[in-house]
């Protein structure tokens, strides 16, 4: 059941309270709204709080600054203010509509209003248009608490002038969808349909901003099965992947249904807090191989080459979707081994450390783990016979813990000989020639062909 108002009240941290009050105590109105109210009213409230405000943002400004509130003019263009209390942030933003959007991403401009409810029509679902208040309790002129219980996305007004507006609201529906785990209402989805083309207008980095938000979800799979417009036009290089039959015994689903399973295999194996570079891993591990296809003269599908050009693949779209270099590096790193045996053997699972250590510095642990859960999702969702590869998979973890448990030999840094024991006795400068022999003394003692013994290295850097 639905938390009273009494109850949200209690559970408005009293920072928010305060801000609240400030401006009500200067004269303004103000109110609680969006993520927080919303979140509140499904039973948790660790979400930020989000003030809208009939205050004009020099007045908020003004009266925050006169009680010694700290506040930073975060977004002024547009009405919003960010008062801190006690380390914690509250968004302050004036009632404002937004003016026609003749280019498909940017209001031509924002107008200030004195009326809430005209600010909570410019929202854009119900669930996201209530407004709140500790004594006024809440003001919901679009049915959005209905929605919530209900489990529905829809859109405030008439979706597709809501979605022509501003097409990045149908990647923010399908957001919400996965976040929530809620559906979409049949005529917010008919325009979502219609509307995605809009998608081609927006500016690439607030389309990964969302996309990350769906990954996030960890309902990826979902958005492929049921969203597929949607998302295939904000990550256009996927729609090769829909229908693509492998013709392989290997596989029994095309690539697109084979990587929802995987998407979906590494939330199962990691009980819904997978890391988030195996998650774009699962969602673009096969993302070359429509372009990587060809035939043999049995008529058997093959795909050589495909995890190094996914890897290069994935590198372009997150690049481009601007989204972190450390998350890019590493998902491609997972890509590009994502293919390759890896038996329960002390030298295998060393070799992956190693590998995985080379292209990420200092996360060649963690990936390794994560490369064998992309593995065995990606083992379960091919023909049944590969099934049991998987199996095996899980000896292959055993060997990975046991051989980082015994402090096993895979970065340079772990050699027992130095840059100095090799300028030494090389006899060579400092210089990148240093870390080249290093790397090949590493190489010979993660291959077992060496031990990491101090006397055993130096003999072998005078060879
Ligand atoms: P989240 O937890 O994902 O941040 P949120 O509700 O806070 O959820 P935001 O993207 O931070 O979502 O946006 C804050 C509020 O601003 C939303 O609840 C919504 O009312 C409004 N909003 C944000 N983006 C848009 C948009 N493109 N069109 C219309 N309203 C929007
Ligand atoms: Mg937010």
């Amino acid at each position: 059941m639905a938390p009273s108002d009494a109850e949200l009240a209690l559970r408005l941290p009293a920072y928010a309270t305060r801000v609240v009050s400030l401006l009500e105590a200067a004269g303004y109105e103000a109110w609680v709204v969006g993520g927080w109210v919303r979140d509140a009213l499904l039973g948790s409230s660790g979400h930020d709080v989000d003030v809208t405000t009939s205050a004009p943002w020099q007045e908020t400004e003004r009266v925050l600054r006169a009680a010694r509130v700290e506040v930073h003019e975060t977004g002024v263009a547009h009405g919003t203010v960010t008062a801190v209390i006690g380390h914690e942030p509250v968004e302050v933003t004036t009632y404002r509509v937004e003016g026609a959007y003749s280019d498909l991403r940017h209001p031509d401009e924002v107008r200030f209003v004195t009326d809430v409810r005209e600010d909570l029509a410019r929202r854009d679902f119900t669930v996201n248009a209530m407004a709140w208040h500790p004594e006024r309790g809440l003001l919901d002129p679009y049915g959005g608490r209905e929605d919530l219980s209900r489990g529905l996305i829809r859109a405030v007004g008439d979706p597709s002038s809501r979605f022509g507006e501003d097409a990045l609201r149908t990647l923010r529906a399908v957001r919400f969808a996965c976040r929530l785990g809620f559906s979409i209402e049949p005529s917010t989805q008919e325009a979502l349909v219609a509307c995605a083309p809009g998608l081609d207008h927006i500016a690439r980095e607030r389309v990964g901003i969302e996309l990350d938000g769906i990954m996030g979800s960890g309902h990826m799979a979902w958005a492929l099965r049921n969203e597929f417009e949607v998302v295939s036009r904000a990550l256009p290089d996927l729609v090769p992947m829909a229908g693509f039959d492998q013709r392989t015994p290997y596989h029994t689903h095309d690539v697109l249904e084979h990587t929802a399973r995987v998407c979906a295999g590494v939330e199962e194996y990691c009980g819904g807090v997978t890391p988030q570079q195996l998650r774009w891993a699962a969602l673009l591990h096969d993302i070359g191989k429509p372009s990587c296809w060809s035939q043999d003269d049995d008529g058997r599908g093959h795909f050589y080459g495909h995890p190094k050009v996914s890897a290069d693949m994935a590198r372009r779209i997150l690049g481009e979707l601007a989204l972190p270099k450390d998350l890019i590096a590493e998902v491609c790193a997972l890509i590009l081994f994502h293919d390759r045996g890896v038996w329960p053997a002390a030298r295998s699972v060393r070799t992956v450390l190693a590998k995985l250590d080379e292209r990420c510095p200092g996360r060649g642990e963690p990936l390794a783990f994560q490369l064998i859960d992309l593995k065995r999702a990606d083992a379960l969702a091919k023909a049944p016979g590969c099934a049991a590869y998987a199996v095996e998979l899980d000896a292959v973890t055993i060997a990975l813990r046991q051989e980082v448990s015994r402090g096993a030999t895979f970065r340079v840094s772990d050699l027992a000989v130095s840059g100095g024991d090799v300028i030494r006795e090389c006899g060579i400068a400092p210089g990148p020639a240093v870390g080249e022999r290093l790397r090949g003394l590493l190489a010979r003692v993660v291959d077992d062909e060496l031990p990491n013994d101090r006397e055993v290295l130096l003999a072998a850097l005078r060879r």
